[in-house]
């Protein structure tokens, strides 16, 4: 950090006071034990709030998307769940493919994944995006979504049910139940 020292004075941004008093914070909280117990009390709220509220990205892409529609509708009420559809990246922990991608659509599917703030997931829904479905082969359709970005969770199927993509959103909660997220600052 490069501060600007005076006789009586120090002078310094807002960013890097920021910084340092993070920095601070960090090596008195690891030095006295406190982040410990600070972990200790927090992992569990952190934790159920964020494996309760996973906010998949609204967006479709093909026939697929019908079932994901379907499963936010009334008789599956998916958002019962905390499984609420956002239409901002920004505000989205989960980017659901439903259908072939494209080698046009990649670049925009990929500036998507990296408009999510972290943590974020991916879950592949059906066969087009697990492996290409019928386009298997295709010099225009990409053969798989993990070919370009981490996926966490596959729902086989063509199409995929409704029931089928609830059950992938429980998958991620028993996988964010098991890392128990929750750290207060970072190690
Ligand atoms: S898996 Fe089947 S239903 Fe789903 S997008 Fe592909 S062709 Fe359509």
């Amino acid at each position: 950090m490069d501060i600007d020292l005076s006789f009586n004075a120090m002078t310094m941004t807002a960013k890097q006071f920021g910084e340092m008093t993070k920095t601070m914070m960090r090596e008195t909280m690891v030095a006295t034990g406190g982040k410990k117990v600070i972990d200790k009390i927090t992992a569990p709220i952190w934790s159920w709030g964020q494996r309760n509220s996973v906010y998949p990205l609204h967006f479709g892409i093909a026939c697929c998307a019908l079932e994901m529609a379907a499963a936010g509708g009334p008789r599956y009420d998916a958002e019962r769940l905390g499984i609420v559809f956002r239409s901002s990246p920004r505000q989205s922990d989960v980017l659901l493919l439903n259908g072939w991608i494209s080698a046009k659509l990649r670049p925009s599917l990929k500036a998507l994944y990296e408009q999510m703030p972290s943590p974020k997931w991916v879950i592949a829904m059906g066969e087009c995006t697990i492996s290409g479905g019928p386009w298997y082969d295709a010099y225009n359709v990409i053969q798989g979504a993990d070919t370009f970005i981490p996926v966490d969770v596959y729902i086989p199927g063509c199409p995929s049910r409704p029931e089928a993509m609830i059950q992938a959103f429980n998958m991620l909660n028993r996988k964010l139940t098991a890392e128990n997220r929750g750290s207060f600052l970072d190690d």
